[in-house]
């Protein structure tokens, strides 16, 4: 049950966010100034139509909104105002550290300059950091439609912008019809970088979609990834494997992953033994916050203090920082934590 105690807890929690995409965190009255200053054409002239596109009834709807929405973001300026805002909302929120996912093709289609959509966005995590001392690091999430020909350009990319605070390489967009083997030999290349490996995989696709991800890829996290819960030799091997699950739960309602609250298989997961992180995915597009996800996980699965602290833990040890910084972050992260428990009581 949220009691005030627990409210209070998650909402000082030092936490650490590992799944959550630039682009869907476009606050509405930023995408209105960029779409303005550029002179793109939205289908939307104020904060409340701009509200009302973000209601769509489906995926399909959303993807459509997704990419209208991404023509605005134009230049390198446009990135760093979206790396900025987020950054400085995710310290509100007592976020200390967060891996920021970039969608290169949505960009590099329109005729951006991906290094320069880069450099953009990390200059804007970086004045966060010089203001608030929350770090905000940069993956790049190739989709998957766009195949492996495509993804070695992106990864050149990747690693000439690792000095910009590059540290993760993951797939997304459509998983149906496209599986993770194809892009192994990109991973490996990536690996060999010293990039950080995820994929989004048991989203939508079922077990060996996840297996592909860990097996053929190995990655060392899932986005979302809650389809394993379908098959007991996966949930046993990631939790032996310490494969760690980051997951978005008002992502999995609103996009019809699942069906309903009840149906979500979190707690299950947990119970298993695998290590699940709470994450937003697109917190303007899902309508929530990690915060919001973090009472979410209460009220819905019944989550106390010392699981939402496992949970938090489990997502600063599986951050792509090196091995030193890790270490840093997880000691602040245990002692904050103490101390907020001993000072609540929970
Ligand atoms: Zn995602």
């Amino acid at each position: 049950m949220l009691t005030t105690e627990l409210d209070e807890f998650i909402v000082r929690m030092p936490k650490v966010e590992l799944h959550l995409h630039l682009e869907g965190a476009i606050a509405p009255r930023t995408l209105l100034d960029l779409a303005s200053q550029n002179g793109v054409e939205l289908p939307a002239r104020d904060i409340a139509g701009v509200e009302q596109l973000f209601r769509y009834r489906n995926f399909g709807e959303f993807i459509t909104v997704f990419m209208a929405m991404a023509r605005a973001i134009v230049r390198g300026e446009d990135f760093a105002r979206l790396a900025y805002e987020l950054g400085m909302d995710l310290a509100a929120q007592q976020v200390r550290y967060a891996e920021v996912m970039i969608s290169p093709m949505q960009h590099i289609r329109r005729g951006m300059d991906l290094y320069e959509a880069i450099t953009g966005t990390a200059a804007g995590f970086a004045q966060v950091e010089r203001e608030t001392g929350t770090q905000v690091r940069i993956a790049l999430d190739h989709g998957r439609q766009y195949g492996p020909d495509l993804a070695w350009q992106v990864l050149e990319v990747a690693r000439k912008a690792q000095h910009l605070g590059v540290v993760g390489w993951s797939i997304g967009g459509i998983e149906i019809g496209y599986p993770p083997e194809p892009f192994a030999e990109v991973f490996a290349a990536a690996r060999a970088a010293g990039l950080g490996l995820m994929a989004h995989a048991g989203e939508v696709v079922g077990p060996p979609s996840v297996w592909g991800a860990i097996d053929a890829l190995g990655v060392t996290r899932l986005g979302h990834g809650i389809r394993s819960v379908d098959d007991p030799a996966l949930i046993a091997a990631l939790a032996q494997r310490g494969v760690v699950l980051d997951v978005c739960p008002s992502s999995n309602l609103c996009t019809g992953a699942v069906a309903s609250w009840a149906e979500h298989p979190l707690r299950q997961l947990y119970d298993a033994g695998v290590a699940v992180t709470i994450n937003s995915d697109d917190p303007t597009f899902f309508h929530t916050t990690i915060t919001e996800e973090y009472r979410r996980a209460v009220a819905h699965f019944g989550f106390g203090a010392d699981e939402l602290a496992t949970m938090v833990r489990s997502a600063a040890r599986a951050t792509f920082l090196p091995p030193d910084q890790r270490a840093a972050l997880c000691a602040q992260i245990d002692g904050e934590i103490d101390a907020l428990r001993r000072e609540l009581g929970v």
